[in-house]
């Protein structure tokens, strides 16, 4: 008897990734960014292939390889990708994932592209790594003129250009970022690389950095410390080439053997006398290399969300052609509250990160600058931290299929936890907004304007905020409370997700507070607790529409 393959789904491809999330499209209206529209449209379209799929999967499956000497025994330090990462960064950086904010600035510039980075999360994340670097550098940039003159032009083309050579015989440009050492990551004020004056302007580094992701960028961003007149910590900008066109001496040590993010070549650098300028105030480092970071604390918001995303469709898309028991999964009921309490959550997690890109939007409205200052670290704490249990219910709903490598959902679920461990760690975040919340009195007033508009719409929402307003009032900078962070930091992340929620649908703003703001035992620990509501399909129908 001939083998015949029965109640398998058909590969959810070669569909419009924008079409196919209305609470994406919703939030990008919503915040100030309906002009783009039509490029989403075309990018959705792309990233949906099959093709764009098989070179995701391409690039995981063969990581990059590095080369730390020609035949002849030269140093090169040099990292060689597959063709589909180059495939999938051509796209990144002719969607603008790295630059169109600044090249092309306008209101919602910032919104547009986050919509686009989300987008580009659903297929492929080790990409996003340089191309949300480059996307940051142009803040720290702006404290350089002098290399802000010679380096935008090339980070501003739409044009990924991964010759190994220097900036001025290429057609694009891209930054990487390098804060952490051995001794210490979160903690920079610990860094021990050095720099010394070379009494021509430039300085020479000699240390280490222990992670420094995307060493293939054309330059990085480094923290050493200096002596002088200020001594502590600096900003320096380094190239990869120097201006007569020689190889600067950055060593490639070793690429890191990681979890997840294959495809991107994260590395172990040494500095031996390496050429490097001075950005910014000397001593003044730490806040002028974070101008760059609060941008990639922001991406990894969005890029979790867009995993998450993705990881719903996936889980949606299985139950409705699976069959088990008589019906379709997507028909049994317990399997139906798994997968709303899923999309609500991504439904959250899209209200909350796009809100905090519009504050990016709005550098000149000093409350949205607040907003952003204390949102940044509570987006990255919270939907970072949302994103790995979810993305194993997903997982789950496919049953085996979801936990072999075929499937993308492995892919996912090993991703996920980076975005939470780079660039500040969940605990860094929390108490990062501690000190925000604790500055002044502006913080929790920017929060507050948010919240208003919901204020009086829903009794468990009203009295969720009047508790957390309160602890606002007591000023939580005092040291007592940096052992309650976590709970405060969720806490405000469930109410701004939730005055966001209840404005835009009322349905689903409900079902949001019933499971997440009402404090039941079960309800917030595990997914698939929600109770009898009538948002319960549609936030299905939403996770994955039949798009034709
Ligand atoms: C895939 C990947 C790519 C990376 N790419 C880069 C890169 O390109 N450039 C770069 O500079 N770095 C990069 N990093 C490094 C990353 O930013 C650091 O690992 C991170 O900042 C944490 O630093 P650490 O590893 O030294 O841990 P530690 O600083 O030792 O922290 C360990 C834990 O302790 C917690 N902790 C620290 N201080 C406190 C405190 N006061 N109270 C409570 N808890 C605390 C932290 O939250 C963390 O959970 C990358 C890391 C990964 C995994």
């Amino acid at each position: 008897m001939s083998h015949r393959v029965e109640n398998q789904p058909p590969p959810l491809s070669d569909y419009n990734l924008w079409r196919a999330n209305p609470p994406l499209r919703e939030a990008v209206e919503r915040e100030g960014a309906s002009w783009a529209q039509v490029s989403l449209d075309d990018y959705g379209a792309r990233l949906g292939t099959a093709r764009m799929q098989e070179d995701a999967a391409l690039a995981n499956r063969n990581p990059p390889v590095l080369q730390t000497h020609d035949r002849y025994g030269h140093r090169i330090d040099r990292v060689d990708f597959h063709p589909a990462w180059h495939a999938l960064m051509a796209a990144g950086v002719g969607a603008g994932l790295h630059s169109s904010p600044w090249a092309d600035p306008r209101p919602g510039a910032h919104v547009a592209r986050a919509a686009a980075f989300m987008l580009h999360a659903e297929v492929e994340n080790g990409t996003l790594c340089p191309l949300s670097m480059t996307y940051g550098s142009a803040s720290s940039f702006a404290q350089a003129p002098d290399l802000s003159k010679q380096w935008l032009p090339a980070i501003f083309t739409r044009e990924y250009d991964p010759t190994f050579g220097p900036v001025t015989g290429k057609r694009g440009a891209l930054i990487g970022m390098g804060m952490t050492e051995k001794q210490g990551g979160s903690d920079v004020r610990a860094n021990t690389t050095l720099a010394s004056p070379a009494g021509d302007g430039t300085w020479r580094l000699d240390g280490h950095k222990w992670f420094t992701s995307a060493p293939m960028c054309d330059g990085f961003f480094v923290t050493a410390q200096t002596g002088g007149s200020t001594p502590g910590v600096s900003c320096f900008f380094m190239p990869r080439f120097l201006p007569d066109g020689t190889r600067n001496d950055i060593r490639i040590q070793r690429l890191k053997d990681k979890l997840g993010n294959k495809s991107n070549a994260s590395s172990e650098l040494e500095f031996d006398g390496t050429t490097a300028w001075l950005v910014g105030e000397e001593g003044r480092g730490i806040p002028t290399i974070l101008q760059m970071g609060v941008f990639t604390r922001l991406d990894c918001a969005l890029g979790s969300t867009g995993i998450m995303h993705q990881c719903v469709a996936q889980a949606v898309h299985h139950a409705r052609h699976r069959r088990a028991f008589g019906r379709r999964l997507s028909e049994q009921p317990l399997m139906r509250n798994v997968l709303a309490d899923i999309a609500l959550e991504v439904e959250s997690a899209v209200a909350l990160s796009m809100r905090l890109a519009r504050a990016y939007d709005r550098a000149q409205d000093a409350a949205e600058v607040e907003l952003r200052r204390v949102m940044t670290a509570t987006c990255k704490y919270w939907i970072c931290r949302r994103g790995p249990p979810l993305a194993f219910e997903a997982m789950e709903a496919l049953g085996g299929n979801g936990y072999v490598e075929e499937a993308p959902l492995a892919r996912f679920y090993r991703e996920l936890p980076v975005n939470s461990i780079w660039e500040g760690s969940g605990n860094i975040m929390c108490l990062d907004v501690l000190r925000a919340i604790g500055r002044s009195p502006a913080a929790a007033e920017a929060v507050l304007q948010v919240l208003q508009p919901a204020r009086g719409s829903d009794p468990r929402f009203d009295a969720f905020c009047n508790r957390l307003l309160a602890r606002f009032a007591a000023r939580p900078a005092q040291e007592p409370l940096e052992a309650q962070a976590r709970q405060l930091v969720g806490e405000l992340a469930l109410a701004v997700a939730a005055a966001i929620l209840l404005q835009q649908d009322a349905d689903i703003g409900d079902l949001f507070c019933r499971s997440r703001l009402d404090g039941t035992a079960a309800s917030g620990m595990t997914f698939g607790n929600l109770p009898e509501h009538p948002a319960i399909d549609r936030l299905i129908e939403r996770a994955l529409p039949d798009i034709g």
